[in-house]
């Protein structure tokens, strides 16, 4: 019996060991990038692993036992982002040094919503946020920032720090021409409950139509205005002109959120030219830069210049749980000044009273929607000193090779249509039967997108590969990608992926009604 806390490292050595060789054994039990035989296999797996009894029966196995057995079977049962295979989603195989840091964040347990939990821990956020806000090209000395959970926290928190800044604005404005008897061009009439933020109407949000989802959802949560789809062009870029005509007729304050690094192409919007419509637009406007996906590009001397104009942006999300080989989740939000955050200001008597505040014991309260919330500042402060700038660099770049030849694959492949030009390292192309020149195609459009849906469910089924399936073009036509964010991957892994995909198409075609 042991107690919490009592020899910790050495009863955790003990474990670590079990966890490591349980997590190798499951590997070799899946023997490919997903477990084979779809969601019915994989739920008699697990239950099979959790055992016949209650999962909370009245007597444990043991640590021993319970950790080594369902962690074979969760092993054995993931979907591998560290197998070349599997490239699908944007979360990455992190690296091992960032892995045995977050442990170290785990045993210690602290919470960064008081100093008095994580003093060591509320200095790493600080000097991570402080990092990160130089590598954007804000003056680090300004700028305020938080590690959340991931983009879309961060999408979030940019919605209403601008919500409040513009709506503020825009609520000052209205009482003004209220008083002058002359309605604001921008006063919509104010929603019930709406509150004071929000006096002079729900804010619309400027997006494109290639915007994560979270925006909409985000928008939605606040009480916003609705979200406006901006077209994109032929690259999944925003058009800017389209941009700049969505303002001009909606006249009014807004918020508008640029994505760098699309989640369906890897596309960034041109951020510069945006930053000149929004800044040439005569009402007040919050310009949030959904860099989730792209800002990793910021490590490599190669890619860093697609995000200029990211330094002029009023708010920006990074993910470093994808394109920066973190452990997820390893979120960043960040703004160039205090400029909003008194929105999330709070003051709390059993976490941070003010004298305490007064006294020099820092508090990072009303740095998040969060009450607890763990240090995963520290992975990255580990990260950062253990690899350098020029290694994470060459991740990134690693990974963007990898894409270039996947797209080289793909446009040599009579079968196979690249759909996107490659910007970070996401591939997004379609298998077409009979060869892409043909136009006078059995079966039209419908067969290509049924084939194109059945190749990547077929493999899913064989434990084979795990590719992403998503619709681009103007008839939302069924495409596949590769997101490739294993920089250990190599060009021969990727040709033998597209392969399968292009072999599993010519076998799906050939059947009879695929
Ligand atoms: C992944 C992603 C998000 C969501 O981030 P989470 O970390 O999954 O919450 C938002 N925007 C973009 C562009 C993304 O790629």
């Amino acid at each position: 019996m042991t107690r919490p806390g009592h020899r910790p490292a050495d009863e955790l050595r003990a474990l670590l060991a079990i966890t490591l060789d349980a997590l190798d054994a499951g590997r070799r039990d899946r023997g490919g990038p997903l477990p084979a035989g779809g969601p019915a296999d994989v739920r008699r797996a697990v239950l099979a692993a959790l055992g016949p009894g209650p999962l909370l029966p009245t007597d444990g196995d043991g640590e021993a036992a319970a950790l080594g057995a369902l962690t074979r079977m969760l092993s054995a049962g993931s979907a591998d982002p560290a197998d070349p295979l599997c490239a699908a989603h944007l979360h990455c195989p992190p690296l091992a040094v960032a892995v045995a840091a977050d442990l170290a964040v785990s045993a210690l347990n602290p919470s960064q919503d008081s100093w008095d939990q994580s003093p060591a821990g509320t200095t790493v956020e600080t000097e991570v946020v402080a990092t990160l806000a130089e590598l954007v090209g804000y003056d680090p000395g300004q700028a305020v920032g938080t590690v959340t959970t991931g983009g879309t926290e961060s999408n979030l928190m940019g919605l209403l720090l601008g919500g409040h800044v513009i709506g503020g604005a825009a609520s000052r404005a209205t009482a003004l021409s209220r008083a002058q008897r002359r309605p604001a061009a921008w006063s919509h009439r104010a929603r019930p409950g709406s509150g004071a933020d929000m006096a002079a109407g729900p804010l619309p949000v400027l997006c494109s139509s290639a915007g994560h989802h979270s925006v909409r959802r985000g928008a939605e949560l606040l009480g916003l205005g609705r979200v406006v789809p901006i077209a994109v062009d032929t690259a999944h870029r925003m058009d800017v002109p389209a941009l700049g005509t969505a303002l001009t007729r909606h006249g009014g304050p807004a918020l508008v959120v640029a994505t760098a690094g699309t989640t369906d192409a890897g596309a960034i919007d041109p951020l510069t030219e945006i930053v000149d419509v929004v800044r040439a637009h005569p009402a007040p406007v919050w310009l949030h830069v959904d860099a989730a996906h792209g800002g990793g590009a910021l490590f490599s001397p190669r890619l860093a210049g697609r995000l200029a104009g990211l330094a002029r942006a009023d708010s920006v999300a990074l993910d470093l749980h994808k394109l920066g080989w973190q452990p997820a989740p390893a979120g960043v939000f960040l703004t160039p000044s205090r400029r909003g955050w008194d929105r999330l200001e709070a003051e709390v008597s059993y976490l941070n009273p003010a004298d305490e505040t007064a006294a020099g014991y820092p508090s990072l309260l009303g740095r998040s929607l969060r009450t607890t919330r763990r240090p995963d500042a520290f992975k990255i402060a580990v990260t950062f000193r253990a690899l350098g700038r020029e290694r994470l660099g060459a991740l990134v770049d690693a990974c963007h090779d990898l894409a270039r030849h996947a797209a080289r694959v793909v446009t040599e492949d009579p079968r196979l249509e690249l759909a996107a030009p490659v910007t970070l390292s996401t591939v997004l192309f379609r298998y077409l039967p009979d060869g892409s020149d043909r136009r006078d195609r059995p079966g039209g459009p419908e067969r290509v997108d049924r084939l194109n849906a059945a190749i990547r469910a077929r493999l899913l089924d064989e434990g084979a590969a795990v590719v992403g399936r998503t619709t681009a073009g103007p008839d939302g036509a069924v495409h596949l990608k590769l997101t490739l964010l294993n920089p250990e991957a190599t060009t021969t892994d990727v040709t033998a992926l597209l392969s399968l995909v292009a072999a599993t198409g010519d076998r799906l075609a050939a059947e009879p009604r695929p």
